[in-house]
């Protein structure tokens, strides 16, 4: 008991948001501590690792044969266990090392889509990166913690979470996730799409940060008010120079229409398999909007359009999950830690 108390004050409590794009990290009392790409670099048929986080994000598309830059939690599932281990263990160390002291208790948001066998993993690479207790919570019901949803009441909360790998569409109601929905198209499908057609229209390559950068400064799900253009650079296919060319924002809505589609069938989709009266709250409600790619140009309108449903887009989108496991473990009521994965064994 008195030790409990000792490392309460002593130890740096934190939440981790392991996203498939970016992992941050919440230390309580201070906040977001750290803000990194969940990506890492290693060499090339051994498992030595070079860097991770921003480090290693820079040298992506840039690494020479011998180096390779892996996302290890692409697509919201688990692509490669042991670098997601090695990875969470580096950013647990960043943090925890900066601060010393006694073990920490670490809350970690994970996609809903992970199995049973993953979220193990990611557990005991928390316990073995030095955590003296580690919670699980699913990443809608963080970000709608983090966005102050009234998450506990009788009421139907809807979130979409989109962010690199997945878009999680979730219905939350008494503090349970009534309805879940995980898709694996999101911000990183939504660059391939651009890419692709740059390809195609273009007969040019470009790298997946340059197709980021176009998404992100000139993409939209609807119609803007004045269309964009930009410039940008790639290697011409038939020459193999490089070359610079003009797009514009049309195009490169065009280009997003069919990963977009995907993800709107399953808002919709939700909407339609939710209980009558937990529909009828949403529709007075809304649909709470949250992760990076809810940034998007005109998504909340898209969305408002298809669904006919109002549609509020988080105050920070990259990171309300972050701070929705920040606040379970700043609050640790029991009432919060009962969200807490409470149907998986561990504890
Ligand atoms: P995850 O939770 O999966 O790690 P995030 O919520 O951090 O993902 O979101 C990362 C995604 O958001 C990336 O695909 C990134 O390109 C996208 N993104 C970030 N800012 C914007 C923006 N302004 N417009 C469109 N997409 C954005
Ligand atoms: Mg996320």
């Amino acid at each position: 008991m008195i030790f409990d108390y000792l490392f309460g004050v002593l130890s740096h409590d934190m939440a981790i948001d392991l996203g498939t794009a970016n992992t941050l990290v919440y230390v309580r009392g201070e906040g977001i501590v750290l803000r990194e790409p969940s990506i890492v670099a290693v060499q090339k048929g051994t498992d030595h690792v070079l860097s991770v986080g921003s480090e290693a994000k820079a040298m992506l598309g840039r690494t020479p044969g011998n180096i390779v830059a892996i996302r290890p939690m692409r697509e919201g599932v688990i692509a490669d266990f042991d670098v997601t281990e090695r990875m969470l263990r580096y950013f647990i160390k960043k943090v925890h090392q900066r601060k010393g002291l006694a073990k920490p208790r670490i809350v970690i948001s994970i996609p809903s889509s992970v199995t049973e066998v993953e979220s193990r993993a990611v557990r005991d690479s928390a316990l073995q990166a030095g955590a003296r207790d580690v919670y699980l919570i699913e990443e809608p019901m963080a970000a709608a913690i983090g966005a102050g949803l009234p998450i506990e009441e009788p009421t139907g909360n809807m979130i979409v979470d989109m962010g690199g790998g997945t878009t999680e569409v979730a219905v939350i109601s008494l503090g349970g996730i009534v309805y879940g929905r995980s898709v694996r198209v999101a911000g990183q499908k939504l660059d391939d799409a651009v890419g692709g057609y740059i390809r195609r229209a273009y007969n040019v390559l470009i790298g997946e940060r340059t197709a980021e950068d176009i998404k992100i400064r000139i993409g939209s799900a609807f119609p803007l008010e004045k269309e964009l253009r930009m410039e940008i650079k790639g290697r011409d296919l038939v020459t193999g120079l490089p070359r610079t060319l003009e797009i514009g924002s049309e195009e490169v809505r065009g280009a997003l229409e069919e990963p977009l589609q995907h993800v709107i069938d399953a808002v919709k989709m939700t909407l339609e398999r939710t209980p009558p009266e937990l529909a009828a709250d949403i529709v007075e409600r809304g649909i709470l909007l949250a992760g990076g790619t809810a940034l998007l140009k005109n998504l909340d309108q898209r969305l408002r359009e298809e669904t006919g449903v109002p549609v509020n887009l988080a105050q920070d989108p990259l990171t309300c999950v972050v701070m929705g496991a920040g606040r379970v473990l700043d609050e640790s009521t029991e009432d919060l830690l009962k969200l807490v994965r409470p149907e998986k064994e561990f504890f």
